[in-house]
């Protein structure tokens, strides 16, 4: 069996590199950008779409399909894979964050959670045992550990509460996973903004040992300074032999952060949330195709991109089709959008396998402008 993840290329002045890793559903390169398909779905996009625009992975929601439509029936229908028609590798998230974001309809018992559906209000318990047989169910080829997300700020003794329950539903999650099944099972680093806390959580998650590791609880409304503080530590004491997943994250500039600090794998609903809003993404920054300046503008939404939406159409077009309220904005928005996300990781790994990583690094930094072009 191969080995699940092999390093191609290691910079010599930060901690990138490009990776390759390998699943059940064939294998992917690193750095690797998944689009969110929560409910068995990337919003607005087909299976078809998604390969033409370069994605290898798709994340999918353990949370929300065990709700609807229910585990047991994806299962019955060829798993997630079959479910969806996508044949490539899935990530499932366990549901840890999405249980933290129901606030008031969720309490942590002996075992686990306890939380209400969102869908019906229902009453339903998750351990970290039933997070693994749901993911089982699914047949995704990376499962996540199920954590306890906690609220920014946080004292340091509520995180490291936290982050103490969350390494102990580590140990049973690896306890509950069926190696033999050929599925993935990733450990989740947590322990707030507080880098001790990281460092511990971290180097107790790699002395379990998993076949991939991820950096969670983070992009929840705190400073940049924080959050790059908070990764570091988190990826301190992880071994470089393993993939490395930062959950979340996020806009370009934290994406290439993340590569730079190490970072494998990343997800974030960012392009296909702000694709729906009319905010495409260019090399010079987002512009909201609403702007009045669009009205006429013969360019596509990038003129270095090469994605079918910019080989195709004008943002002019674009910005008509969005005044309209035509179901074909968001699928040709996101369609840009996504493609703009993997271009962004795939120039980095041609970067890397090139030795100039912070080269490109920098020159995307001078290019792009944080705050919008309009
Ligand atoms: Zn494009």
């Amino acid at each position: 069996m191969k080995p699940v993840f092999a390093v191609e290329a290691a910079d010599s002045l930060s901690r990138a590199r490009a990776g390759t890793v390998n699943t059940l559903h064939g294998q992917f390169p690193t750095p690797a950008f998944m689009p969110v398909g929560t409910r068995a779905s990337v919003k607005a996009v087909d299976p078809r779409d998604l390969r033409e625009l370069g994605a290898s992975i798709v994340l999918s929601n353990t949370f929300h399909l065990m709700l609807r439509p229910g585990a047991e029936l994806i299962a019955s229908l060829g798993g997630l894979h079959g479910f969806m028609g996508w044949d490539g590798p899935i990530l499932t998230d366990s549901g840890g964050f999405q249980v933290y974001s129901l606030s008031g309809l969720r309490k942590l018992t002996g075992d686990g959670l306890e939380f209400r559906s969102p869908y019906d209000g229902s009453s339903f318990s998750f351990t970290p045992e039933r997070a693994v047989e749901v993911q089982g169910l699914l047949g995704s080829d990376i499962m996540m550990c199920l954590d306890e997300c906690i609220q920014y700020p946080a004292s340091e003794a509520e995180a490291e509460r936290s982050m103490a329950v969350t390494l102990d539903w580590a140990a049973r999650s690896k306890a509950a996973w069926r190696p033999e099944s050929g599925q993935l099972l990733f450990g989740i680093c947590q322990g707030g903004f507080h880098p001790r806390l990281r460092e511990r959580s971290a180097a107790e998650l790699a002395g379990l040992g998993f076949p991939g590791y991820a950096a969670g609880g983070l992009a929840l409304g705190e400073p940049k300074a924080l959050r790059l503080e908070a990764v570091e530590a988190s990826f301190s004491a992880l071994p470089d032999s393993k993939p490395r997943y930062l959950m979340g994250l996020g806009t370009p500039l934290d994406i290439l952060d993340g590569i730079r600090m190490g970072a494998d794998m990343f997800d974030c609903v960012l392009p296909t949330r702000n694709a729906r809003n009319g905010q495409l993404f260019t090399r010079g920054g987002k512009i909201n195709i609403r702007n009045a300046r669009y009205r006429s503008d013969p360019l596509p939404p990038d003129p270095r991109c090469g994605c079918r939406t910019c080989r195709t159409h004008s943002r002019a077009y674009l910005r008509h089709l969005h005044a309209q309220n035509e179901p074909l904005f968001p699928r040709l928005a996101t369609i840009h959008n996504l493609a703009f996300y993997q271009d962004l990781v795939s120039e980095a790994r041609k970067s890397l396998l090139a030795g100039a990583f912070m080269c490109y690094y920098k020159q995307f930094l001078d290019a792009y402008s944080p705050e919008g072009r309009d």
